[in-house]
Parts: structure tokens; sequence; C-alpha cells
């Protein structure tokens, strides 16, 4: 474990950090200066998991992850390897008539004349993995984690 002092100096562009010698090998100590704009966002992020919103270039996705896939997913569609891209589809999961939740894909398509369901899941959580269960018992498709 690195120590960290906290901050050693703060002025009107931010805040410094020193990162403590002892704990890296006898080395010199590093010092790290956050910006007063990283500051303002910290803590901000509108996603769960503290991941970056970015765009795929049609698209806002909640990771640069799942914005990366979703451009090689169109880049299939383009080249007929897959057809029929769709992005947030709402799959609701019935049990007896009876709507238990929603599930929505990250992307669902057509590969070789199946129904392929996809997921951009980082973090699996004991919701997803339920839904997961859920949607493999309700309509027979295993979702695809990439
Ligand atoms: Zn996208």
């Amino acid at each position: 474990m690195a120590g960290c002092h906290g901050p050693i100096a703060a002025d009107s562009a931010g805040v410094a950090y020193r990162l403590d010698a002892a704990d890296a090998a006898g080395g010199e100590g590093v010092s790290v200066r956050v910006t007063n704009a990283q500051l303002a966002t910290a803590g901000k992020s509108r996603s769960k998991y503290r991941n970056q919103r970015t765009s795929c270039g049609m698209h806002e996705h909640d990771s640069r992850r799942e914005a990366i896939r979703c451009g090689e997913l169109q880049l299939l569609e383009k080249a007929h390897v897959i057809s029929g891209l769709r992005t947030q589809q709402k799959i609701p999961l019935e049990v007896n008539g009876k709507l238990i939740c929603n599930y929505v894909a990250d992307w669902i398509y057509m590969r070789d004349g199946k129904l392929i369901v996809e997921d951009a899941k980082g973090v699996k959580t004991a919701v997803y993995r339920l839904k997961k269960k859920l949607v493999a018992a309700v309509t027979g498709l295993e979702i695809v984690e990439s």
C-alpha cells in the first residue's frame, strides 16, 4: 500500500498530493497534482461504476469498452457478418403471465441465422446474474458477454 499523505498544497489551480517514498522501494516519492476540473467531476459520474460515458459515433455508452464493442458490431453489420443490430433492447421477462422485470440487452443481432443477445457487462451484479438466468429460462436465449 502506497501511503498517501493527503493534500500537501492547495491553490486556485488545484490540489497537490505526495505519495510516501518509503513504499516505493527507495524511490523519491511521487507528487501527484489534481486539477480543479478533475476535482469538480470526481464522484459525480452518472454511471454506476465510474466508467466514462463515451460515444461510439452513433450513441452514448456507459463505458469506453462498450463504445468500442458497439463500433466493432457496426462494422460487422456493414460487412454483412451480422444483421439487425439493435442497442439497448428491452426484453420483458414474464413468468406465468406476470411481468417480473425487464432485461435491457446492450445489443441484439442475428448471426448465422441465430439471435444473439450480447451484454458488455463489466461488473456482474447479483441482479444481473439473476436476470441472465431468467433470460435463459424464459426466452431460451443465452446472453453472450463481451
Ligand atoms: Zn453505440
